[in-house]
């Protein structure tokens, strides 16, 4: 795995604007892991895949996350920060296989996968007002037996499906990253879901909007071609924009 250059990654954001989140993420990720096969990187378990994404926007844009959400109980606006560090998320593996895994509830036996980008993106396109989770869960089911036998995947009970929904959070702790937030105005506490995904996006499409002002500027001032203005790193440029505002 790489970091992404300034061009790659606006070349990236303008071809891909209009694709779903999940496709440009991919698109985005598969730039920077050049030694894996794009497919590989679509199988990646969520976990993985947002590892990868958190050390992606660490080279990009720095380890502090400013993070904002409105009280559920008083409504009050509350901003702060956070740092990748203190996420405590394990090491970038490359190569790492997708791996399979066993389950007992009582006389049923599971082998299942964890859920990759390709599952959710199915489970949204085909429940486009409401993702069904446990079609989520179903679809990672390789095979079901019932003492031993056989047993259709689609019939198989709640209990089942709830013992697996609990694994798949246990062997895959980093797809669901959680932050406690407690409201200085009313002492409210909650957890709040983080989604590197749409944050990171989020804070590209901002970005882009910076770094064609800045080559706008230098071009403009200067003569220098995007390409080249591009090519610098973010120091010099910032360097050269100051000195236009002298
Ligand atoms: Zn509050």
């Amino acid at each position: 795995m790489r970091p992404v250059t300034t061009s790659e990654l606006l070349t990236i954001w303008e071809r891909e604007m209009n694709q779903p989140l999940i496709q440009k993420t991919l698109i985005l990720l598969c730039q920077a892991c050049p030694e894996m096969e794009s497919n590989d990187v679509a199988k990646l378990s969520i976990g993985d895949r947002d590892v990868r994404l958190f050390q992606l926007r660490q080279w990009m844009f720095g380890s502090i996350l400013k993070n904002i959400a409105d009280c559920p109980a008083c409504t009050e606006r509350i901003e702060w920060e956070t740092s990748i560090k203190d996420l405590r998320l394990p090491p970038v593996h490359n190569h790492e296989p997708a791996k399979e895994f066993d389950l007992e509830v009582d006389e049923f036996n599971i082998r299942f996968r964890l859920p990759n980008s390709i599952d959710i993106s199915s489970v949204i396109a085909n429940n486009v007002r409401q993702p069904d989770p446990r079609m989520l869960l179903i679809t990672c089911i390789l095979e079901a037996r019932c003492n031993q036998d056989m047993y259709e995947i689609n019939d198989l009970p709640d209990k089942v499906l709830k013992a697996l929904d609990r694994r798949i959070e246990e062997l895959d702790p980093q797809a669901d990253i959680r932050m406690k937030i407690n409201c200085p105005n009313c002492n409210h506490q909650w957890d709040a879901r983080f989604d590197i995904a749409s944050y990171l996006w989020t804070e590209i499409n901002s970005w882009t909007k910076r770094i064609l002002r800045d080559v706008c500027i230098l071009a403009r001032t200067f003569g220098w071609s995007e390409q080249d203005i591009l090519k610098m790193n973010s120091t010099r440029r910032h360097l050269y924009l100051e000195m236009v505002n002298l």
